[in-house]
């Protein structure tokens, strides 16, 4: 059986957003919030040395939904890893909204990322020691920043957590942990929202869930959101897929 995302005419959120959906493609938007250029990342040196970004050149618009896929090995970590600072490359550059972050020292680029990427990772990386409510805050809170709380509270309804703002993550399912992971990554509105395979350690039923829990981010909220899958079923629900075949794009569509 397809998860349930296929089926979504069932869905209770399919007339909103069908709606939305005609909204956003009759809407053009040219604003461009992620672009790199002729992007190189080398690892260790001739003869052995690994191209694992050789020249790739996007831009990704404001409010867009993309996915990221290709085969193991094919370079989409390291890609992501670029666009949200969290590596230097060896060539090329990546802007942020106005923000060149490839000449960043480690310094900026630690400012640069709490205050602008939500990163949503394959297992979670939540805080075991902290509660649902204190992962979901942790951010803002190492920044001495307030949180917007009537978007909290949206987002707290959207991903259904409201039950389970005080549970420890070892008394979550991994669908509940992701999705504290998702509200952690959204409640500080970042410029974009990168996602490392966030469905790879779930079951079909929670990964269509936490699929839909980011389609709905991207057309209530305008996220903007960047995500790696092995799933070519989940890659069909977004805008844009890109391909990437040993350090290229092979494909963008
Ligand atoms: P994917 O995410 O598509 O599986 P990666 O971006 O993780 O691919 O890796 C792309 C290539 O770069 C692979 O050949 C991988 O072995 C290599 N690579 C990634 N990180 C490092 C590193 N820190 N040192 C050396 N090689 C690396």
């Amino acid at each position: 059986m397809l998860p349930s995302y296929h089926r979504t005419k069932n869905s209770k959120f399919e007339p909103a957003v069908q709606s939305l959906q005609a909204l956003k493609k009759g809407m053009i938007i040219f604003m461009n919030i992620v672009e790199t250029n002729n992007l190189k990342k080398y690892y260790g040196k001739d003869p052995n040395m690994t191209k694992a970004l050789d020249g790739v050149s996007l831009s990704i618009s404001k409010g867009s939904f993309t996915a990221i896929v290709g085969t193991s090995g094919s370079g989409k970590t390291t890609l992501l890893n670029m666009l949200g600072g969290l590596d230097t490359p060896t060539e090329g550059t990546v802007i942020i909204g106005e923000k060149q972050i490839h000449s960043m020292n480690d310094e900026q680029l630690t400012i640069f990322r709490r205050r602008n990427i939500g990163f949503v990772f394959q297992n979670y990386n939540l805080v075991p020691i902290l509660n649902s409510y204190e992962n979901i805050m942790l951010p803002s809170d190492l920044d001495g920043d307030t949180v917007d709380k009537s978007y909290l509270e949206k987002i707290v309804q959207l991903l259904g957590l409201r039950e389970k703002l005080y549970n420890m993550p070892n008394q979550l399912s991994g669908g509940q942990q992701q999705r504290v992971a998702i509200a952690r990554a959204l409640v500080g509105k970042p410029a974009i929202l990168l996602a490392d395979e966030p469905t790879g350690n779930l079951d079909s039923k929670s990964s269509a869930n936490v699929m839909e829990i980011l389609k709905q981010a991207n057309l209530s909220f305008g996220q903007t959101i960047v995500m790696i899958t092995h799933n070519e079923l989940l890659a069909q629900m977004v805008d844009t897929i890109i391909r990437i075949e040993d350090g290229r794009i092979a494909e963008s569509r």
